[in-house]
């Protein structure tokens, strides 16, 4: 309400005390009250107009801010590293992840594009968006410290009031489709091999050797170790992509670790006598019966005991041995759900032959990877070079890990550790014997 109806005020108030003593007076108070009413409203009105202008523009303000901080947010969601540019090339937005990987957390508003990166391909880029002319490229580039590949797209805001250029890290996409290429290749490359030997031992049978007894029994004998080898790759090959896939996931139960390793004795029963191998056994009580997966297990132990009898000098022992041991559960790689017993058990699997030089010792778990193939003797003998990575993706499926100590020219012990699979022992009175189970049998 503005000032004005104070005189009216007045002039109604003395009319109202003059009309008490003058009739006529009363005229006068009335008119005068209507004015004050008039005047009152009217200064309402007015008032309220005004409230109401001030109102919307506060909001229209505030929904101005929150337009930005939802923007900023947008932005830091992204995960990548994005900027905005002015018409001068000069930084107006930045996402979080920006200035954390490229501006080393410091505040990128206001600074030059141009002095924030080095790249001349990348100024180019910039400045061309701003200029209209949308742009995309691969480029290499430090970030934090590491040459990382990252896709790079510049685009145009109306033409000539600049621009934004997105930040894309591949260079993990870049390296596994690379592994896969690789992989392919390889695995190609040692179907191949044996297919061929098929294929010319067939040609040979149903040509010059059609009627020569001791070459048909030399040929079909070639036939059948590389059917035998092709089969040997195909089944490494699925056991590999079916634990690599994740598909089904772990499923545990309670497992007698005698009655596994009984079984590992027994499929490698035709080296172990060729080679007059003695398989061991070491058990502590405390984990003879652990809970994990059992099919798992046997893969990881079928391939470790392969090839601790396949490179152990004749005559030797091969060692099964189990150990509880306090293990604690990686978070990047947990134990698998269910796995929730308080201990781990470390399970070892020893020989005594040629070893590995320590130069290959980080090398052996990966896919194709042979120390030397013409260590590994005849084509029955011959691996696939799958073994060790099937045991790292099948111990990794259990939260676990696994590991190599060797000697050269004297003894390999690969060792596997998995977590949350064994009970404490019980309390127990009088002398602790906890190797009294490990029987040493043949
Ligand atoms: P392979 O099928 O050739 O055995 P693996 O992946 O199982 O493939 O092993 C990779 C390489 O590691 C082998 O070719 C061999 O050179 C070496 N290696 C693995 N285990 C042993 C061992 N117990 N003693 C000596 N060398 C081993």
């Amino acid at each position: 309400m503005r000032g004005g109806w104070p005189l009216p005020a007045a002039v109604c108030a003395s009319a109202i005390i003059v009309a008490m003593f003058l009739p006529w007076m009363l005229v006068v108070a009335l008119g005068a009250l209507g004015w004050l009413v008039l005047r009152v409203r009217t200064d309402l009105l007015r008032a309220e107009d005004e409230t109401l202008d001030l109102l919307r523009r506060l909001r229209s303000a505030r929904s101005d801010d929150e337009r930005a901080e939802q923007l900023r947010r947008v932005l830091d969601a992204a995960g990548t590293p994005i900027i905005a540019t002015d018409a001068d090339g000069v930084i107006t937005a930045a996402s979080r992840s920006a200035s954390r990987t490229l501006g080393g957390g410091r505040r990128l508003i206001g600074v030059r594009f141009d002095e924030l990166f080095t790249q001349p391909e990348l100024h180019e880029m910039e400045r061309l968006a701003r200029a209209g002319e949308p742009g995309r490229a691969r480029l290499k580039m430090p970030v934090e410290g590491e040459l990382r590949t990252l896709v790079v797209s510049a685009d145009s805001l109306d033409r000539g009031s600049g621009c934004v250029v997105t930040l894309r890290d591949v260079t993990e996409l870049v390296k596994a489709s690379e592994l896969k290429a690789d992989f392919a290749a390889n695995a190609s490359h040692e179907l191949r091999t044996p297919i061929a030997s098929i294929r010319g031992a067939a040609e040979t049978i149903q040509g010059p050797a059609r009627n020569d007894p001791a070459m048909l029994e030399r040929l079909t004998g070639m036939i059948s170790s590389n059917a035998a080898r092709l089969e040997a790759l195909v089944n490494d090959l699925l056991d590999l992509s079916r634990l690599e896939s994740g598909e089904t996931p772990p499923s545990l139960s309670e497992v007698d670790l005698r009655e596994v390793f009984e079984h590992q004795r027994e499929q490698f029963e035709p080296t172990c006598k060729r080679k007059d191998l003695r398989v061991e056994f070491d058990i502590d009580p405390v984990v003879s019966r652990i809970r994990t997966d059992p099919v798992l297990l046997d893969l990881i132990l079928r391939n470790l005991v392969e090839n601790a009898t396949k490179f152990a000098r004749e005559g030797t022992p091969v060692v099964l041995a189990a150990r509880p041991e306090s293990i604690p559960p990686d978070p990047v790689n947990p134990p698998p759900a269910g796995a929730d017993l308080p201990m781990g058990v470390r399970i070892t699997v020893r020989d005594e032959g040629i070893g590995i030089p320590i130069a290959h010792q980080q090398r052996i778990f990966e896919r194709f990877y042979q120390v030397d193939r013409a260590r590994t003797g005849g084509s029955v003998q011959r691996g696939t070079g799958l073994g060790l990575a099937i045991v790292k993706h099948a111990t990794r499926r259990l939260g676990g890990t696994v590991g190599v100590d060797s000697v050269y020219q004297q003894g390999t012990t690969m060792i596997v550790e998995l977590p949350r699979c064994a009970d404490r022992p019980a309390p127990h009175h009088g002398v602790s014997r906890p190797h009294e189970d490990g029987d040493g049998s043949r």
